[in-house]
């Protein structure tokens, strides 16, 4: 027997349309790449949404095709969230911190055919030209007053191409599993490999991004999406704002402490998100100058994902800025949420040291997706909060399959994906990575917790960075090497390092030997490139 209620399809239309509908007047603030604070809000991107569709019709643009961004968080590029998918057409989000060949790779095996993208990236534009083999079309995403000098041939300026159009367009009524978005992995592991969204599974995502325990996104929020727009559609945020009806603040090109400050100031914002380095960047700036953020600014709680929290950082936001941390864990193949690290009401009370334990895990699953660990022979593992093994997740925002991926499957018989990562899960729920799977160190059949390590250094006020990988042992398989960078103008000698993580980490951990360089390698979207260090200490033998 079936139920007798409404079908009607979870479309990335449906987000923007309840937006005029239900919060039109909220806000969107964005720092633009020409300079000046723009403003607008849902009802303005909504029209103008409706514009770039009836552009892209008249560029010929069909059902399924990709069209690419090169874009900076801002107003221009969330009209093209919602018209490029709108219309069935797929929104390709080019990251364009990737290296140019990886750029070339990309936009040629997803065959965009249009290519918008911000005054910031056209000498980039130029460079790819040549090598650009199934664009037909490149949008310049500003007006008239800023169009470029360039050597583009027939490049197009998106205000006058919206000039020209209505904003009379009604919505494809879509196959709620067509695909809406194409992103990029970065790449950490070979060449980046496409994750393509539907409709579907993006405005699940949303939904799950809203809930409470998750990131309790709601019209009272103005949220500043450090997140790029170009990398995991900004953990969803441009369609939970539009779900959710809160203020979002778009930063531009301008990432540094001071911009960053500046708009957490001015517009009040309430909950940030961002990647650590981001808030690096922030701490030392308000450190620096001297600022006494918890008596200007509103922030409440800062997401943070991408990579391990140093529990430095979501003290000096609890201290300084009068913020909650929520720690966060997800992936590309994942839309990105996985895990979202709340406190339950048995934790509130507890010393601050045992409630940093609990934050500085990853979190527990947002109902839709469901996690389980396995060991090698993909047997699974206890969530006992001791057993780590790979880390694996099924769900409807999951991918099953990467886009023209000559791979083969990527899920196991349950349906699993896995994630490359190493992880515990407790009783709670709370999952801990503790690896990503080939940076773990294998020492006497016994795993050591490079991240771990990592984190332990990290606490120590003189380094500024620390990496931790496995170099063979003729006894032990491997043992950890630690490679720190040291604040400017600080010193700092090996045994000095070594007494300090000594009782910080279990006595077997303790890396064989600490060596020093000036900086470490890392993709282009920050994370330390732990390939490139292993191959620079290739032939690197403990003392
Ligand atoms: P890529 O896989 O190309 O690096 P992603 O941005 O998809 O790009 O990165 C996902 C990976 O980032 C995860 O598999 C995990 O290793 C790491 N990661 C994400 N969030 C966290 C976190 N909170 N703590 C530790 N690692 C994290």
């Amino acid at each position: 027997m079936f139920g007798l209620m409404q079908e009607h399809k979870l479309l990335v239309s449906t987000l923007i349309e309840h937006a005029v509908n239900c919060h039109p007047d909220a806000e969107i603030v964005s720092r633009t790449v020409e300079g000046p604070i723009h403003r607008c809000t849902y009802r303005d991107i909504h029209q103008r949404a409706k514009q770039v569709a009836n552009v892209l019709g008249a560029l010929g643009v069909q059902r399924g095709n990709r069209v690419a961004t090169l874009a900076w968080n801002g107003y221009r590029h969330m009209e093209l969230y919602f018209g490029v998918s709108g219309t069935g057409a797929v929104l390709h989000t080019v990251n364009p911190r990737l290296f140019p060949e990886q750029l070339e790779y990309i936009i040629n095996h997803a065959e965009d055919t249009v290519l918008f993208f911000d005054l910031s990236f056209v000498a980039l534009v130029e460079k790819l030209l040549p090598r650009l083999n199934t664009v037909r079309t490149f949008v310049v995403m500003t007006d008239r007053v800023h169009m470029p000098e360039c050597g583009i041939p027939g490049l197009l300026c998106y205000e006058d191409l919206l000039a020209a159009q209505s904003d009379s367009y009604v919505w494809p009524d879509l196959d709620e599993n067509a695909a809406t978005a194409l992103c990029y992995t970065s790449g950490t592991t070979g060449m980046p490999k496409g994750v393509l969204y539907s409709h579907r599974s993006t405005v699940l995502h949303a939904f799950g991004a809203c809930t409470v325990d998750s990131m309790a996104v709601s019209r009272s929020e103005t949220a500043l999406l450090v997140v790029p727009m170009f990398h995991v559609n900004a953990w969803s945020m441009p369609y939970v704002g539009a779900m959710s009806g809160a203020k979002l603040v778009l930063p531009g090109p301008a990432l540094d402490g001071a911009s960053v400050y500046q708009l957490l100031r001015d517009e009040q914002v309430t909950l940030a998100l961002g990647v650590p380095t981001v808030w690096m960047m922030l701490l030392q700036h308000a450190s620096t100058a001297g600022l006494k953020p918890i008596d200007e600014l509103a922030l409440r709680r800062v997401v943070i994902g991408g990579a391990a929290v140093p529990r430095a950082m979501v003290e000096a936001f609890e201290r300084d800025f009068g913020a909650f941390v929520v720690h966060a864990w997800g992936m590309t193949e994942v839309s990105p949420m996985g895990t979202i690290c709340n406190l339950l009401p048995k934790h509130r009370s507890l010393p601050l040291d045992q409630r940093m334990q609990v934050q500085a895990k990853q979190g527990r699953a947002v109902f839709g997706v469901s996690l389980k660990l396995t060991d090698e022979n993909g047997q699974r593992l206890p969530h006992d909060g001791q057993a780590a093994g790979h880390l694996k997740i099924r769900g409807p925002w999951v991918a099953k399959a990467y886009y023209r991926d000559e791979g083969g499957p990527i899920l196991d018989d349950e349906g699993y994906f896995d994630t490359g990562d190493v992880a515990t899960i407790d009783t709670d729920g709370y999952m801990q990575i503790t690896d990503r799977s080939k940076d773990v160190i294998k020492s006497g059949g016994e795993w050591i917790s490079s991240i771990a390590l990592e984190n332990a250094a990290m606490g120590h006020l003189v380094i500024a960075e620390a990496a931790v990988i496995g170099i063979a042992h003729p006894k032990w398989q491997e043992r950890p090497l630690m490679v720190v960078v040291v604040k400017p103008g600080q010193t700092l000698e090996r045994e000095a390092v070594l007494n300090y993580l000594e009782g910080r980490v279990a006595k077997w951990w303790l890396p064989d030997d600490v060596v020093f360089v000036k900086e470490l390698p890392h993709t282009a979207t920050g994370k330390l490139l732990k390939a490139a260090l292993r191959e620079q200490f290739r032939d690197y033998r403990f003392p």
